[in-house]
């Protein structure tokens, strides 16, 4: 039976009781706070309600199961899927919430690694041992807490996304660091569900991304289907991109065609090179957002609008972005807004500054940062570009001080959970290196060449090709790896990758 169907308010309240559910019952408490922030009406607030309620109750139906079983491993996720009717992806997308809560200890077990230097290289998972903790050491209750505890611990990515979905609009992101209203604040945890700093399940998101039902685990450049060097047709997107125009000539056919109403992306502020979301709408606000900016954009954090409730969007962000949608649609518990996101144009980052940072870099390379008109980091070099047409660079290892302390944690490079990602790594000066990911992104990427939009050639006819791009995303997965080590050995908390 789902719980759609109705049901007394009474009994929801003794259901989120019974679940042991404090979020939950946050929820049902302040329902009036929620719909006097205006983000969700009456219907939608009883959507996500219903949907945490159902989610909640399977999970903790899979914490039964396994109790009941006195050896437990990745056989018997499978036997539960079976019974419930779920696929795989799903159990283990439940049994990644219940590790996360400490109700599981989880060992993996690898087979072999695999894979060629310019290939997508993975290691073979083999199986999990799993045992419960048994109930004298556990006390079944949630551990979602508001997003705070990620902010102080430094390792908030600034992606906007927990102020995108705050149901009381309490949470906001500026210059990259967060902030929450502790009194207009009802202790949903819903910011901590999302957040792909608390705990990103990635061996899952790599299953969604190839649709299979085989746990995988890339190095490098993650999954992908096809991968190509390409640059714009159109002329007003070529005057104005940072490389190849990829990602804004993605953006205007989707608009020209209606697949999309709107594209979340960044613009550049009153103040110079300090980026504030947008929402784009036509091309003149496609064109005001071209260009990559080097300051931290929490461009999620417009998903809050409730217009956006019932219109169709595409993202442009970076990796952690990605992360963070693909996350929520996993988890999906009825987000109108996040709902409605079709498309995820990821781009290449190797790290991201606070403008203050930024102000720093150009005061090094000696420029006024007013005199700046493009920006770019190639060939292990900051790259400034002023009016004048000179070239100042500084090297990366230089300014590696200056970056956001949570970009040293984050493992992506490319995108890995978007639908296409877009950057300049491994394509000559003018060109994108383009990754397709999904069938959504396939087919994209393929309109844009049967509507004349882009010229594409095949990586291997390009240098430096793909090995240098497997390269640069493997060296930052290995340098994150490191990060999280040193960070767990001062005792300070990491995002569970
Ligand atoms: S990483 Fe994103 S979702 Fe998490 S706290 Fe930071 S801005 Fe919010
Ligand atoms: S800040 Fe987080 S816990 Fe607080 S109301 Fe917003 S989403 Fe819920
Ligand atoms: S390096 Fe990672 S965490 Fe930092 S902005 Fe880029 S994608 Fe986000």
């Amino acid at each position: 039976m789902s719980l759609e169907e109705n049901l007394s308010w009474e009994f929801l309240k003794n259901l989120a009781n019974a679940l042991d559910s404090y979020r939950i019952r946050a929820f049902i408490d302040a329902k009036r706070d929620i719909l006097e922030a205006g983000i969700y009406n009456e219907m939608q607030y009883e959507n996500i309600l219903y949907k945490m309620l159902d989610e909640e109750r399977l999970k903790y139906s899979l914490f039964n199961f396994l109790k009941n079983n006195s050896e437990n491993d990745l056989n018997t996720l499978k036997k539960f899927s079976q019974i419930n009717s779920i696929e795989i992806v799903k159990t283990l997308s439940l049994f990644e919430l219940l590790r996360n809560e400490k109700l599981l200890i989880v060992e993996e077990l690898f087979d072999e690694i695999k894979g060629e230097e310019d290939t997508t290289e993975r290691l073979i998972f083999k199986d999990f041992i799993i045992k419960i903790l048994d109930e004298d050491n556990v006390k079944l209750k949630t551990i979602y807490e508001p997003v705070k505890v990620i902010f102080d611990s430094k390792n908030c990515s600034g992606c906007g996304l927990c102020a995108g979905i705050c149901p009381v609009n309490c949470l906001h992101i500026y210059n990259g660091f967060g902030k929450i209203d502790e009194d207009k604040c009802i202790r949903c945890g819903l910011c901590y569900f999302v957040c792909p700093r608390t705990y990103l399940p990635v061996k899952i998101l790599n299953m969604v991304q190839e649709n299979t039902s085989e746990i995988k685990d890339y190095s490098k450049a993650g999954y992908f289907i096809e991968v190509y060097s390409a640059r714009t047709k159109v002329k007003e997107i070529s005057e104005v991109c940072q490389d190849g125009g990829i990602s804004s000539t993605c953006i205007q056919y989707l608009l020209d065609n209606n697949k999309i109403d709107y594209a979340l992306g960044a613009k550049m502020s009153n103040t110079l090179w300090r980026p504030e979301p947008l929402l784009i709408k036509n091309k003149e606000e496609l064109i005001s957002a071209a260009g990559t900016k080097y300051v931290n954009n929490p461009n999620l954090q417009l998903l809050n609008q409730n217009e956006l409730n019932d219109k169709k969007i595409a993202v442009i962000g970076v990796p952690c972005q990605m992360q963070a949608l693909l996350k929520s649609k996993i988890y999906n518990i009825g987000f109108p807004s996040l709902n409605n996101v079709e498309y995820r144009i990821g781009i290449f980052c190797m790290e991201s500054f606070s403008y203050e940072s930024l102000l720093k870099i150009c005061e090094k390379v000696n420029i006024d940062i007013k005199n700046a008109k493009k920006m770019d980091i190639n060939k292990g070099k900051f790259f400034i570009y002023p009016e004048t047409g000179e070239e100042l660079n500084i090297p990366i290892k230089e300014i590696s001080n200056l970056a956001r302390e949570d970009c040293e944690i984050c493992y992506d490079l490319t995108s890995e959970s978007a639908d296409i990602s877009i950057g300049s790594i491994g394509s000559p000066s003018g060109w994108n290196t383009v990754l397709i990911r999904t069938e959504k992104g396939k087919n994209l990427y393929n309109e844009l060449i049967k509507s004349g939009l882009i010229e594409s050639k095949p990586i291997q006819d390009v240098k430096p090709g793909l090995p240098l791009l497997q390269k640069i995303a493997g060296s930052k997965k290995t340098k994150s790896k490191k990060h999280i080590r040193l960070k767990m050995d001062e005792n300070k908390r990491v995002p569970n990758y």
